[in-house]
């Protein structure tokens, strides 16, 4: 969203700022666009809702278009495909009754062209979500970014570029004037505290279930919850070295009449998984899954 009122040039007086662009989520997007606007020398500020960065892997396989918009971004590439598993470890799909029962079948899901260059100048990899938001982060940190949470001296600075704002929460956006305002709601000392930030351009990349695009009357297009699943994110080094040396894989698809679920390698390595379990509610609740089951 962008207002009439953008001005390079603008004047910056306390909480009144008006800030050049803010960006909603410091997801993969948001952390990404703000590195890119930087290099650009547009200035910008994230808000971020959660209070520490999420360290559930999530994501792990990375497109070739993603990577190559990360080639822009100086030594990232490099820097995941140094740290990524080798690809021997992880380009097969196996399809079982259990890990240590009988293979149904293994696909191989890596094309000649996706490690070739042939379709793109970059290769596909497999890197866990987490571990990019932390490069990204070092990438920040180097561009002058500051991480700031509500507790902390930084935190009750005002709204300034260059910051990444952590617990603080969009809310609410106005704009009926020539700028947007945007109000974040964060926890400070205890207490519900309620801040108003204007900006010229307000950019929503907080995800899936996006706030912004409610907030602006923007409807979610297609089919909602094709699937719910239950992640269970676990290390186990002997599952790690049983499937290193038995059949690497990236995804385990496991079918009996026990269970059904699909085992993530994150990293055999390291032994490094999540289990997603199909989630049927109501059928289901969510204390059908407890760390005793
Ligand atoms: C288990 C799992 C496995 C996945 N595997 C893959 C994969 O292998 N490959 C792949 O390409 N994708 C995968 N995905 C999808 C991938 O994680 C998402 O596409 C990606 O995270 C989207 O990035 P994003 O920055 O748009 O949104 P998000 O990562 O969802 O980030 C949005 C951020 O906005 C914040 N936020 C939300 N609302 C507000 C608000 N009102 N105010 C302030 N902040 C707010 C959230 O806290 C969050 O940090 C997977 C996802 C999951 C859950």
């Amino acid at each position: 969203m962008q207002r009439r009122g953008f001005s390079k040039e603008q004047v910056f007086k306390g909480d009144d700022a008006v800030l050049p662009v803010l960006i909603i989520g410091a997801g993969p997007v948001g952390l990404v666009l703000s590195i890119l606007l930087t290099k650009l020398g547009i200035n910008c500020t994230v808000l971020e809702r959660n209070k520490a960065f999420s360290k559930h892997p999530q994501a792990h396989f990375i497109n070739n278009r993603s990577m190559e918009i990360f080639r822009k971004i100086d030594g990232l590439v490099e820097e995941i495909q140094r740290s990524q598993p080798p690809v021997d470890l992880w380009r097969k799909f196996v399809y079982c009754t259990s890990l240590s029962g009988s293979i149904l079948g293994s696909v191989d899901h890596i094309q000649p062209q996706d490690l070739e260059h042939v379709v793109s100048p970059v290769s596909v990899a497999h890197f866990s979500q987490y571990k990019l938001t932390m490069l990204l982060l070092k990438q920040l940190e180097n561009l002058g970014f500051q991480t700031c949470v509500p507790e902390s001296s930084e935190g009750n600075m005002q709204f300034r570029e260059k910051k990444i704002l952590m617990g603080h929460e969009c809310v609410s956006i106005d704009t009926s004037n020539d700028f947007i305002t945007v109000t974040a709601s964060s926890v400070n000392n205890g207490k519900q505290v309620e801040k108003d930030i204007h900006c010229n351009i307000l950019i929503g990349a907080d995800g899936a279930g996006s706030t912004v695009r409610k907030l602006v009357g923007i409807d979610m297009r297609g089919e909602k919850d094709l699937q719910k699943l239950v992640s269970v994110h676990f290390l186990s080094k002997r599952l790690g070295q049983f499937l290193l040396k038995e059949n690497p894989g990236m995804l385990f698809f496991i079918f009996n009449t026990e269970a059904i679920g699909v085992l993530v390698a994150h990293d055999l390595r390291q032994g490094e998984f999540v289990l997603q379990i199909p989630f049927y509610p109501p059928q289901q609740t969510i204390e059908d899954f407890s760390p005793k089951v």
